[in-house]
């Protein structure tokens, strides 16, 4: 096995700038000069998608959206070219708006919330220059139109010294997301260390905080815990000048330019460590909404069904593993068997409805327009 094929996921940090000044933010790029042109970004995406073993890419930065149109056609481009798509942002510079027009080709949009007090956020610096940040309202209309417009919702909150008291849970309810990943303030030489001892949690701290949210949650499956240890080596990173990079000793070590060297010399030049991304449970699978070999949207009623019958993810993509969908000729074949706990699942394609239960089962979908379909498949889990 090369070193490619333990790939999955890779997280393209497009730009250097962010409309917030986090204090421990470790995406300030101080060494990067410039970040690469549109046109070499898009390069870079044909690059990623033609690693076999990389099915999702998750656009960082600094602040994506801050990109304006261009992230949109960034993620419409990877789309297209198969790969399963994600964003993370502050998500002050979006709205609902914006999540219907990208809702097509976003599969997965994660907000970063740390605090539901507004004078906390103002103290780790999670707010604009002038301390302008959104309002809970805000956060909660970006939470509605990813239901609405089937985009999986994540959230992704920094434990520091500013929020480690606060009982964050009861507002993550109300946001119901797929996925709640819970990070320790990491310090990274040269981005974040100067600042560092106002935001450093210990290990006890963390696992309180941690605990105290577990308990208060509604569904206890989305939380995912992540330590200093876990984090470090376990992203596959490229920064804003197309290098890979790591965090593995301390502050960066920086691979040679992706688009010159290639792929897998570039990848050799830095520690990233496949086990690690997969003991951090890094490998669920949402889907990818323009692959043709299956798009999986879990509804809002497939989520509280999860809920109620106490599945975890992990459980639902087991399930989804079994299931196959392949093109024949004008055909779409599904195939699936094997669904546990979950009892049935309803596959809906157009107008076609398919109840999967406890069997092998193929069903095949006609098609009037097989390229309609390769380029609008969406496969619903209802
Ligand atoms: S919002 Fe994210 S990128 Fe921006 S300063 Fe905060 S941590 Fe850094």
């Amino acid at each position: 096995m090369t070193t490619t094929e333990k790939i999955s996921t890779v997280n393209y940090h497009l730009v250097k700038g962010c409309n917030y000044g986090c204090k421990f933010c470790f995406a300030n790029f101080n060494d990067v000069k410039k970040q690469v042109p549109f046109k070499a970004q898009k390069r870079m995406l044909e690059i990623i998608a033609a690693q076999k073993y990389v099915r999702k890419i998750n656009f960082v930065g600094g602040e994506p959206t801050l990109l304006g149109k261009r992230l949109v056609d960034l993620v419409k481009y990877a789309s297209k070219l198969g790969l399963t798509t994600s964003v993370t942002t502050n998500g002050s510079l979006i709205d609902s708006r914006w999540v219907k027009e990208i809702s097509s080709y976003l599969d997965i949009l994660t907000v970063s919330i740390d605090s539901a007090t507004d004078e906390i956020n103002r103290l780790s610096g999670r707010c604009s220059k002038k301390e302008e940040l959104p309002t809970l309202a805000h956060y909660e209309e970006l939470a509605s139109a990813c239901h609405k417009y089937g985009v999986n919702l994540k959230i992704n909150t920094v434990v520091s010294k500013f929020n480690k008291d606060e009982n964050l849970a009861l507002f993550i309810n109300k946001l119901n997301p797929i996925r709640w990943k819970i990070f320790q303030a990491l310090r990274v030489e040269g981005e974040n260390d100067a600042n560092f001892g106002q935001c450093e949690v210990s290990d006890a701290e963390y696992a309180e905080y941690c605990n105290r949210q577990i308990a208060s949650v509604a569904n206890k499956s989305i939380v995912v815990v992540e330590t200093n240890d876990l984090m470090r080596g376990s992203y596959l990173m490229i920064n804003p000048e197309g290098c890979f990079f790591d965090n593995t000793n301390g502050g960066y070590t920086t691979s040679q330019k992706i688009a010159e060297v290639g792929f897998e010399k570039a990848l050799s030049q830095i520690n990233y460590s496949a086990e690690k991304f997969v003991k951090r449970n890094g490998e669920y699978e949402v889907g990818n909404k323009n692959d043709k070999s299956g798009l999986y949207v879990k509804t809002r009623h497939f989520r509280k069904r999860q809920r109620e019958r106490n599945v975890s993810d992990m459980e639902v993509d087991a399930v989804l593993s079994n299931i196959k969908c392949s093109f024949a000729g004008k055909v779409l074949i599904v195939v699936g068997k094997s669904f546990m706990k979950l009892n049935h699942i309803r596959i809906q394609h157009k107008n076609l409805v398919v109840m999967l239960d406890r069997f092998v089962l193929v069903t095949v979908f006609f098609c009037e327009n097989l390229c309609e379909l390769k380029t609008k498949n969406r496969i619903v889990l209802l």
